[in-house]
């Protein structure tokens, strides 16, 4: 559900974690649940692609905003990755896929920052407005996500 438009460049793009819950989910079967679930999502959220292995699926431009992380939803382009729980790893299909639309998004915003906060490290910040507990795609202060992080940095180059 898209909400806006842009005013200026991204500071960045926002990773988060689909966390439908269900353990047993295959990294395709959750892609496949969350891009469905994004389509006229009934709490009114937006975001601009689900990732899965070496696949997304857009959700909309890269000039829109959506609902994803409350007042930072304006500021950054938002992703998620299918990851039922936090269990689950953030494979490197999902990293190359990941790279792409970043590289993508470039295109339309060529001054795009390598920045990429997580959902549960934003959470509580005085932009986003409230503290919900979020631990998408890692909770805070995990190694899981410095080392997605440098995943990412490693294969964008
Ligand atoms: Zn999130």
């Amino acid at each position: 559900v898209v909400a806006g438009a842009f005013r200026f460049t991204p500071l960045g793009i926002i990773l988060h974690g689909s966390r439908s819950g269900l353990a047993g989910n295959s990294t395709a079967a959750e892609y496949a649940g969350t891009a469905r679930y994004a389509v006229n999502e009934p709490g009114g959220l937006g975001w601009h692609c689900t990732i899965g292995d070496d696949r997304i699926a857009v959700h909309m431009s890269y000039t829109a905003w959506g609902w994803h992380a409350r007042g930072c939803s304006s500021l950054y382009l938002g992703v998620e990755f299918a990851q039922p729980v936090e269990a689950a790893a953030i494979s490197d299909g999902q990293v190359r896929a990941f790279c792409w639309f970043f590289q993508q998004a470039q295109k339309q915003w060529p001054t795009l920052p390598m920045n990429f906060p997580t959902h549960a490290e934003l959470d509580g910040s005085a932009a986003y407005g409230v503290y919900d507990g979020k631990t998408d795609t890692f909770s805070r202060g995990s190694s899981r996500t410095t080392d997605l992080r440098q995943r990412i940095m490693a294969t964008l180059g």
